[in-house]
């Protein structure tokens, strides 16, 4: 129903690590591999969530940004006509201490190194907190549950948090089922209703270019098409086409890929000069040509019109 939060912040990554010739990219593969496993990680949640029947009512949320007095990103939302729960995963190995004062997770590794979080429960109740403020911004008042949610067997809890609940993913149905269905329940048309507002309000986030986040020059950049077939960069273009000199397939829209990662990547807008150095083109009016095809939103004049991307159309997963 509606892509991750983080897909494009991966794409970018990914696109990244071929496109930089700099040390950065050492960090940006660890960045990879870190939202991977988050990834992972919900998606054994939301697996148990989908394998589960509940006997009553119930829509479920994965990945969500919303915004209601400031932007948030709920991992898991299960909505029933009683209560919401909020749910929050966690993929740390090892052994993990809740501690309170200060608010900390601190994860000791079975590599023996230990590592310091913002606390996950702090996370939660600011979730929670701003979820409520949402729902009551639109005359929506019934109560929020929150756990935290443990994604992988290898997580040991040495000191749980004082008064929030800690769950392995086949905890989570016996947890969802123990709350309490008191008070007024939503009506099924406001319920309905409530669903939809959730999608509609849902953004995609749009991450800074990685050049800009990482502090890396425009010439670290390595120019070209990327080849839609093989991934290969350095499609040569040919009349009407481009050509891949590596796999020999031809490919006409084969320049779209490669300027979304140029906002991805580079920077959140192109010239016709960048576009023609970065698609490695000579013709200025080929170059036009193609800007004008991807209905790019554009500012300023013929001769020095800067074009902008809507990145929300770039996610392909
Ligand atoms: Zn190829």
């Amino acid at each position: 129903m509606k892509e991750r939060s983080d897909s494009l912040t991966l794409q970018g990554l990914i696109a990244a690590q071929s496109r930089l010739k700099n040390p950065i990219v050492s960090t940006l593969a660890s960045k990879q591999s870190i939202i991977e496993a988050g990834i992972g990680g919900e998606q054994r949640v939301a697996e148990v969530l989908q394998r589960y029947t509940f006997s009553f009512k119930n829509n479920i949320f994965h990945d969500l940004s919303l915004s209601s007095d400031s932007y948030f990103q709920i991992d898991h939302l299960l909505k029933t006509p009683y209560y919401g729960v909020i749910l929050e995963t966690k993929n740390l190995a090892g052994s993990l201490e809740f501690r309170d004062n200060p608010p900390q997770l601190v994860q000791k590794r079975e590599d023996g190194k230990i590592k310091y979080y913002e606390s996950p429960v702090e996370q939660l109740e600011r979730n929670i907190e701003l979820m409520s403020a949402w729902l009551l911004q639109r005359n929506i008042d019934f109560p929020l549950y929150g756990a935290i949610v443990l994604a992988y067997p290898k997580q040991h809890v040495e000191i749980p948090p004082a008064s929030t609940k800690i769950l392995f993913p086949n905890m989570i149905p016996p947890f969802i089922k123990s709350l309490p269905q008191e008070g007024k329940r939503l009506e099924m048309s406001k319920f309905n209703w409530l669903s939809s507002e959730i999608l509609r309000c849902h953004q995609t986030y749009i991450p800074k270019p990685i050049c800009e986040s990482y502090q890396v020059p425009i010439s670290d950049v390595l120019p070209g098409v990327r080849c839609v077939a093989c991934g290969n960069i350095g499609m040569l273009k040919v009349p009407r086409t481009w050509h891949c000199p590596i796999c020999k397939v031809n490919n006409h829209l084969a320049h779209v890929q490669t300027l979304g990662e140029w906002f991805l990547v580079v920077k959140r807008s192109i010239t016709n000069r960048e576009c023609r150095e970065f698609l490695g083109i000579k013709d200025k009016f080929t170059a036009n040509r193609i800007l004008q095809s991807m209905n790019f939103k554009s500012q300023g004049t013929y001769r020095d019109r800067t074009y902008f991307m809507d990145l929300r159309t770039v996610i392909h997963n």
